[in-house]
């Protein structure tokens, strides 16, 4: 089992065409792949009155609360939802990074979405902020380029950016296994 997973999408992100419609709070619940849990679904698709339902099904299972909000057009109407951290989306403009100091200024913490594949500065990214490591992205870039100057900068957060249940990691298997009462049989 993950210790920690806090960059998961589920079928709250409704226009996400990468989110199949089993990517359920309920399935991911069941598969409990990592020690904790929390959902960061794109903020945009939560206003117009989805956020209260979608909190309380996360509470409801013990998740974290978390949104994944798309750089600066959208940080100041998210500082006003109950939320328990952000992953902010921070591309190499001015606007982003100056909005990124309005989430850092809330206190709860901010996670820079796989910054290597939107080339963020990390430079101009204070040092209170956590840098994520994305498995979905991260092996897309020349990681130990990008990241190599700053590992002593910031601390690192790793995350699934799961968008589907077999990018929970083999955990699905398990679990299939589990409810079935077998055990997987060691080839070599
Ligand atoms: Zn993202
Ligand atoms: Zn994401």
């Amino acid at each position: 089992m993950l210790q920690q997973d806090l960059h998961i999408h589920t079928t709250y992100s409704t226009s996400d065409s990468a989110v199949v419609p089993e990517q359920t709070v309920a399935l991911i619940a069941a598969v409990r792949h990592a020690n904790i849990i929390g959902i960061s679904d794109h903020f945009e698709y939560l206003m117009d009155g989805n956020f209260e339902g979608y909190e309380k099904e996360l509470r409801q299972v013990g998740f974290k609360v978390g949104v994944e909000v798309d750089g600066h057009p959208w940080v100041d109407e998210a500082k006003n939802y109950d939320v328990d951290y952000y992953i902010y989306h921070c591309r190499d403009q001015n606007a982003d990074y100056r909005s990124l100091d309005k989430l850092v200024t809330t206190g709860k913490p901010v996670i820079i979405a796989h910054p290597n594949a939107f080339q963020t500065n990390l430079k101009r990214v204070p040092s209170e902020c956590l840098v994520e490591i994305n498995n979905r992205y991260v092996w897309r870039t020349d990681w130990k380029q990008y990241y190599a100057p700053f590992t002593n900068q910031f601390k690192f957060v790793f995350g699934s950016d799961a968008h589907q249940p077999n990018w929970l990691s083999q955990t699905v298997a398990h679990y299939v296994a589990a409810q079935l009462s077998i055990e997987e049989h060691l080839v070599f």
